[in-house]
C-alpha cells in the first residue's frame, strides 16, 4: 500500500515543488512506483514533470469534485519516470466548491483509495498557503516533509505549521506525523545558516534529514526543460542530493516498518 507524503510549507519559494518533482524522480530511479499529485493551481510541479498544464484531459480539480476518478486523472505515459495527477488554474475553483461538498476535508483521501495498491509512494505538492486543499493533502497523508531555507524567520513560520499539523492530527488524521524537515538551498558558508540549522536539530532532533539540498543552478534550470534534475543533468549536485534524500526516506520507511512489526510481535 502506498505511503502518502505531503510536501508543505505555507511560505512560498522554499523549494516545495523542486523537492516534490526531484524526490519523485529519485524514488522512481530506485524502482519505486511513484505517483505525484499537484495540488497547487500554479501547476509548477505538473509543468516541471514535462506535462502541459493547459492540455490536461482531467485534472486534480475534477478528482476532488467527483467529476473524474483517479485512474482517469493520472497520466501514466510520462517521461519523468513517475505518474502524475496534474493541476492548473481550474483548481482555484475547487477551494470554493469543496466548501459545499460532504466530507470536504477527505475528498483527496477518498479519491486515492482505488489506486493505493498501485504505488509505493504518493507525493503531494502544495500551494504556499494553508487552505482546504492543503487540509485535504494532510488528511490523506501519513507523513509531512517540510522544506525550508535556513533563514531567521523560517523558524517562526515552522512553529505555526507544526501547530497546524498537530491540530489536523487531533481532529482529522491521527496517523499524520512529520516525516522530516528538509534544509533546502543550503549554503554552509553562511553563519546564519549554521545557527538556524543547529536550532532546527535541537528542536526536531532526528526528524531533520541528514541530507541537505545545496543551492544548485541545475535545480533551477531543469523545470524550464520540463525535466527533473536527474534527467536534465544527472551528475549535478542538486540531482545527487535528491537521490541521497530518496535513500534516506526509503531507509527510514523500512526502519519504521521493522519497528512496527517488532511492536506487534511484543503486544
Ligand atoms: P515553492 O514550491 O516552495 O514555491 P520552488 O520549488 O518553486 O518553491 O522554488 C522556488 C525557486 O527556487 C524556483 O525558481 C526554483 O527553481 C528555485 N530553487 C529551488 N530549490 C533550489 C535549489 N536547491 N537551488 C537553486 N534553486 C532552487
Ligand atoms: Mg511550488
Amino acid at each position: 500500500m502506498a505511503k502518502i507524503i505531503t510536501i508543505t510549507n505555507q511560505k512560498g519559494g522554499v523549494g516545495k515543488t523542486t523537492t516534490c518533482v526531484n524526490l519523485a524522480a529519485s524514488l522512481a530511479a530506485t524502482h519505486k512506483r511513484v505517483l505525484m499529485i499537484d495540488l497547487d493551481p500554479q501547476g509548477n510541479a505538473t509543468m516541471g514533470s514535462g506535462i502541459d498544464k493547459h492540455q490536461l484531459e482531467h485534472s486534480v480539480y475534477e478528482l476532488l469534485t467527483d467529476q473524474a476518478d483517479a485512474r482517469a486523472c493520472i497520466i501514466t505515459d510520462t517521461e519523468c519516470g513517475y505518474h502524475v495527477a496534474g493541476a492548473n488554474g481550474d483548481l482555484t475553483a475547487a477551494e470554493v466548491e469543496l466548501l459545499q461538498l460532504p466530507r470536504r476535508e477527505f475528498r483527496l483521501k477518498m479519491a486515492l483509495m482505488p489506486v493505493m495498491d498501485d504505488y509505493d509512494y504518493i507525493l503531494i505538492d502544495n500551494p504556499p498557503s494553508l487552505n482546504l486543499l492543503t487540509v485535504n493533502a494532510l488528511s490523506a497523508s501519513s507523513g509531512v516533509i517540510i522544506p525550508m531555507q535556513c533563514e531567521y524567520y523560517a523558524l517562526e513560520g515552522i512553529s505555526a505549521l507544526v501547530g497546524t499539523i498537530n491540530k489536523i492530527n487531533q481532529r482529522l488524521n491521527p496517523a499524520l506525523k512529520i516525516e522530516g524537515i528538509l534544509r533546502t538551498m543550503f549554503d554552509p558558508r553562511m553563519s546564519l545558516t549554521k545557527d538556524v540549522s543547529s536550532h532546527l536539530v535541537e528542536y526536531f532532533g532526528d526528524r531533520v534529514y541528514r541530507t541537505v539540498i545545496p543551492r544548485n543552478v541545475r535545480l533551477a534550470e531543469a523545470p524550464s526543460h520540463g525535466l527533473p534534475a536527474l534527467q536534465y543533468d544527472k551528475h549535478s549536485r542538486g540531482a545527487l542530493a535528491y537521490l541521497a534524500l530518496a535513500g534516506e526516506l526509503i531507509r527510514r520507511t523500512e526502519q519504521e516498518a521493522t519497528n512496527n512489526t517488532e511492536q506487534a510481535v511484543m503486544t
